[in-house]
């Protein structure tokens, strides 16, 4: 860059912003399908009306909805620069991604629980094709009468793809990594934060420091 330094701390700060924010976006949306995944799952078990369940379920939806919340927060307190562009807010942003290493674990861990360990240890579909073994697990991993097995392979197979398979590491690994882990955000947070306001705040409530007169 031959010594041109003076605008890369924001380069990377906006950069990452934008980044940081998309994930608001797009984690909720991969959660709006396994949340639907594990509430089939619930269904296809018989227990969708079981009072833990239906509070993972929501607990689910409270982990995706608030990830979307952030993507929406960051994007609606953002600004338009002098260039014309849009800019997200930076600490919005920021807590944006940071919650997303976190929930997208927590939202696997309940759909591993709703499904059952039938997850991983499923028969293959090879043996659910044997003109031998094919109709005992027809008969013995059914789960209610009006859905098929295979069916309910079928909901496991994509829990399993999202939670363990080749789609995991997008929504677990790429959500702790992408946009930087999760201490690049814990470093603009406390950047982008007035810790010295919140301080005063305490110290005024506390009798502190003298009360700011609102009245005058
Ligand atoms: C699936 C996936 C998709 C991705 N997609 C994109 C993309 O589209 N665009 C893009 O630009 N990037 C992308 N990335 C890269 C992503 O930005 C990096 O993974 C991320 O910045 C973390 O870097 P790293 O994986 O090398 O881990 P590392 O930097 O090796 O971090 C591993 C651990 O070491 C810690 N650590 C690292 N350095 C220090 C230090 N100096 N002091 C103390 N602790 C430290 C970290 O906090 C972390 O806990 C993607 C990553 C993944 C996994």
């Amino acid at each position: 860059m031959c010594g041109e330094i003076d605008f890369s701390i924001m380069l990377v700060e906006r950069f990452a912003a934008y980044h940081r924010q998309s994930y608001g976006g797009c984690k909720p949306g991969i959660g709006d399908v396994l949340i639907g995944a594990a509430a089939s799952m619930a269904d296809y078990n018989g227990v969708r009306r079981a009072a833990h369940i239906r509070e993972k379920l929501g607990e689910m939806l409270h982990l995706s909805e608030t990830m979307h919340a952030c993507g929406l927060a960051c994007s609606y307190e953002g600004w338009k620069t002098m260039a014309g562009n849009y800019q997200s807010n930076t600490l919005l942003a920021n807590i944006c991604k940071h919650n997303v290493t976190r929930f997208t674990y927590e939202l696997c861990r309940l759909a591993e629980d709703i499904a059952g360990g039938l997850l991983v240890t499923l028969p293959s579909e090879q043996d659910f094709r044997h003109p031998v073994i094919g109709k005992y697990i027809e008969k013995y991993l059914r789960g209610v009468a009006d859905v098929t097995t295979e069916n309910r392979i079928r909901m496991l197979t994509l829990i399993h793809a999202m939670t363990k398979g080749q789609i995991s590491p997008s929504y677990q690994t790429e959500s702790m990594h992408g946009a930087g882990s999760p201490q690049a955000q814990k470093i603009m947070i406390e950047r982008e934060s007035d810790m010295d306001a919140k301080q005063r705040f305490a110290r005024s409530l506390a009798g502190i420091d003298e009360r700011e007169d609102v009245t005058a």
